[in-house]
């Protein structure tokens, strides 16, 4: 069992939903914290809570798509307490909708913020951490990271990317004390998906349905406990489970799903008389 009692944790998108609520976690069991977002009233707000239960915590505002912002924080990090024990890289958006119709500008926002950036901090905070006893990289992935979906390519590629990361950093430091963690949930009851672009067909229903939601304080209990024992790669609720073990061991059922909504699709698809197709095709 690792400790966190007295530890320094960076924790990235803390103003709310799963930043939050693993800064307030981290908080009760007694580290003490540098949280950082761009949503600065929602930032003081956990700050505030952080501090109601007892820890020493500071907010800052960094937009991390922004690498100089990043190295600012790392330095200001770095200048008051010498670096830090645990880094939480927390902060992502997502984009729901046909990957065709996406903006490239969009993309490189996304994969700056979910992918990008946790390199970055981590780069410039590991010197201070591998000095550090049992420090830890908590990379909050999703199990996005881990199978493909259908109008998620941007969110995938960013969370295969940071699972990715987050292996080949646990071979490389294992030896050396660091910790990594790569969590990936299921779908959680944040502000991820109502405040996400979407694609041009807004008919359809983007928020998940209720029943596949998780709470972020249940994610944020979990994260803590895969700090504490160090746990590589976290599966967050049951459907997430059994989709990574269905792409692992049978992959071709996963695909086969995929294609088998398309044809149902198709099907839905009524049929024009005649006369109509030749008129659109006219037109
Ligand atoms: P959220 O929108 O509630 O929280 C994201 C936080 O990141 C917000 O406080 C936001 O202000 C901050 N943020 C966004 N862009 C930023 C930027 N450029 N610089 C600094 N801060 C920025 O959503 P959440 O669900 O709590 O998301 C947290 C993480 O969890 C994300 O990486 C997300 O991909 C991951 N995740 C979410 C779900 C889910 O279903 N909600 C599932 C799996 C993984």
């Amino acid at each position: 069992m690792r400790t966190i009692r007295k530890k320094i944790a960076l924790v990235t998108g803390a103003g709310s939903g799963i930043g939050r609520a693993i800064a307030l976690r981290l908080a009760q069991e007694g580290a003490d914290l540098f949280l950082i977002d761009i949503a600065e009233k929602e930032l003081a707000a956990t700050v505030a809570a952080a501090k109601s239960r007892g820890a020493c915590a500071v907010g800052r505002y960094c937009d991390v798509s922004q690498q100089p912002q990043i190295s600012a924080c790392t330095r200001a990090v770095i200048d008051r307490w010498g670096g830090v024990d645990i880094l939480v890289n927390n902060a992502g958006i997502t984009y729901y909708g046909d990957t065709a119709e996406m903006s490239i500008e969009h993309c490189e926002r996304l994969l700056a913020i979910n992918l990008h950036a946790p390199i970055q901090f981590t780069c410039e905070l590991l010197p201070s951490m591998l000095e550090r006893e049992e420090a830890h990289v908590l990379n909050v992935a999703s199990f996005f990271g881990l199978i493909g979906s259908r109008k998620l390519a941007a969110y995938t590629s960013s969370k295969f990317g940071l699972v990715g990361f987050s292996e080949s950093l646990r071979a490389e430091y294992g030896r050396r004390g660091l910790g990594v963690t790569a969590l990936c949930p299921g779908f959680v009851d944040t502000n991820l998906f109502a405040t996400a672009p979407r694609g041009k067909d807004l008919s359809e229903n983007k928020i998940p349905p209720g029943w596949l939601l998780t709470t972020p304080e249940k994610i944020a209990k979990r994260a803590i406990k895969a700090i504490y024992r160090n746990q590589a790669l976290v599966v967050q609720q049951p459907y997430a489970k059994l989709a990574h073990f269905g792409k692992r061991f049978f992959p071709s059922v996963i695909d086969w799903a995929h294609h088998a909504s398309r044809r149902r699709k198709k099907r839905a698809v009524p049929e024009l008389p005649e006369a109509s197709t030749t008129r659109h095709r006219a037109a």
